[in-house]
């Protein structure tokens, strides 16, 4: 049998946790084996939830290096689920690759645009070798139209440009929005 690599991608709020979940599930259904990892900067090796955003949720293995997946992989795994993939070093790339040269069918998911709606971490990578991807929307805020990217709020306002793409403890919040509303404050 032969390995592919399927991907989910979007902005916040466009299901993508959702449809991974839906995925992995189905797999399950059909007797096989599935194992979930999920980016975390602390809780290494700890148990975790893949959660979406309507509460629906499936049970994960945090990781802090996208090495610890070859390093966890049990023998009989057929289905590998990767959540929240944008926030993974790049050699996830080579380890999507290998696992779907393996055999193993590899669902991912994650941001494909940071908020100033540029290119995220090794998304693009992943998406060009990918079988299979799905580019989801969800919807805008502001206008109710398909959402591609996600606008960054800092206290309401949209965020500048020269922001740190992660930014720890700030009051930031974040909605979907569509080209035309997404907003980056520039110079
Ligand atoms: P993602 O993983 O892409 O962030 P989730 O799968 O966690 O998305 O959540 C998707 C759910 O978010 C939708 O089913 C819906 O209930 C909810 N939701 C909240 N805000 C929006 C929005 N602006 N557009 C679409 N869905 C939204």
């Amino acid at each position: 049998d032969h390995g592919y690599i399927e991907a989910a991608i979007g902005p916040m709020y466009s299901g993508k946790s959702e449809e991974l979940i839906r995925r992995l599930r189905r797999a399950k259904i059909a007797k096989q084996k599935v194992q979930v990892f999920k980016p975390a900067i602390d809780n290494r090796y700890s148990k975790v939830d893949v959660v979406s955003h309507n509460g629906d949720k499936i049970e994960g293995i945090c990781i802090s290096n996208s090495e610890e997946i070859l390093e966890l992989l049990e023998d009989d795994t057929e289905v590998v689920g990767i959540d929240e993939i944008q926030f993974l070093d790049r050699g996830i790339v080579h380890i999507c690759r290998t696992l779907a040269n393996r055999g193993l069918r590899v669902i991912v998911a994650g941001l494909d645009m940071d908020f100033r709606g540029e290119p995220f971490g090794p998304t693009p990578e992943i998406l060009a070798i990918s079988e299979f991807v799905d580019k989801l929307t969800a919807v805008c805020m502001v206008c109710g139209n398909p959402a591609t990217r996600t606008q960054r709020l800092i206290d309401g306002k949209p965020a500048r440009y020269d922001e740190p793409t992660i930014l720890v403890g700030a009051k930031e919040s974040y909605e979907a929005r569509c080209r035309l509303h997404h907003e980056v404050k520039r110079g």
